[in-house]
């Protein structure tokens, strides 16, 4: 469809902050769906299955059923089904891992024979005894990927560290540089792309972080919309920001109606 316009809407910093939705963000996507944009949902977050977003979307009141593509999704696409795959990481990945037909391994002690690849996410449950678990497989010739490498993500009340921190420690221990799944990387770039299946006239990706949301805007070819509501401890967009979702949305709207020249 020649009109199509797509939003890539990045979660935590701009749908919520954890559990908290950020105000009015939840009307900005209604209005967006409503005068015609699909949106999609793309969230480096790894810990979560992408059906606990979907919920959470839903339970808002935003459709959501089959819009959401995480990182550990695109983690799963970098192993091939049949192999042994160790998770240092939480549930969400361990799901999308049995899902592409491997053989999940989990992390908490050594096991015996090869390991294929050893793929690293947000893991409240990291410590010592898995680092070593996690090195030795990956110094025994396994793979490391890592669903993100994003330093930190904002809750409500702090700042805690994320998935790329962890990533970083098992990268380290093993003298090994990890290949990275998603946003801004190649593997979700192609999830994206398969996902859209087709042309687009607009394409809008809208995040907190210009590291990582910026760049993959860049990769997929979309505008880049920056907001504030989250933490970025990055560069700032070199494009401008916007102070929120419902900013962006505001934006999109007002731009249209100037296309159509109402
Ligand atoms: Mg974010």
């Amino acid at each position: 469809m020649g009109e199509r316009q797509v939003l890539l809407c990045d979660l935590d910093g701009v749908v919520w902050r954890r559990a908290v939705p950020i105000p009015g963000s939840v009307e900005a996507l209604n209005d967006l769906i409503a005068s015609g944009w699909e949106v999609l949902f793309i969230t480096n977050s790894s810990h979560d299955p992408a059906s606990h977003h979907v919920e959470r979307l839903e339970s808002l009141g935003v459709p959501a059923s089959d819009r959401v593509l995480t990182s550990p999704m695109a983690a799963a696409l970098l192993c091939e089904p049949g192999e042994r795959v160790l998770c240092a990481a939480g549930p969400g990945v361990r799901l999308e891992l049995e899902r592409r037909g491997c053989e999940v391994v989990p992390g908490e002690s050594d096991v015996p024979g090869a390991v294929d690849a050893v793929v690293v996410g947000l893991h409240p449950e990291f410590d010592y005894r898995r680092l070593g678990v996690a090195m030795r497989a990956v110094r025994s010739g396994a793979r490391l990927i890592g669903t993100n490498s994003d330093p930190t993500f904002p809750t409500e009340a702090e700042l805690l560290p994320g998935g790329g921190s962890i990533l970083a420690a098992v990268a380290t221990a093993s003298g090994v540089a990890p290949v990275i799944a998603g946003k801004p990387e190649a593997p979700m770039a192609d999830l994206i792309t398969t996902r859209l299946a087709g042309p687009v006239m607009r394409l809008v990706m809208v995040g907190d972080r210009a590291s990582t949301d910026g760049r993959m805007a860049e990769a997929v070819g979309a505008e880049f919309a920056h907001v504030l509501t989250g933490v970025d401890d990055d560069a700032p967009s070199d494009t401008g920001s916007h102070d929120d979702l419902r900013a962006v949305a505001d934006w999109l709207l007002e731009r249209g109606r100037a296309d159509r020249g109402d």
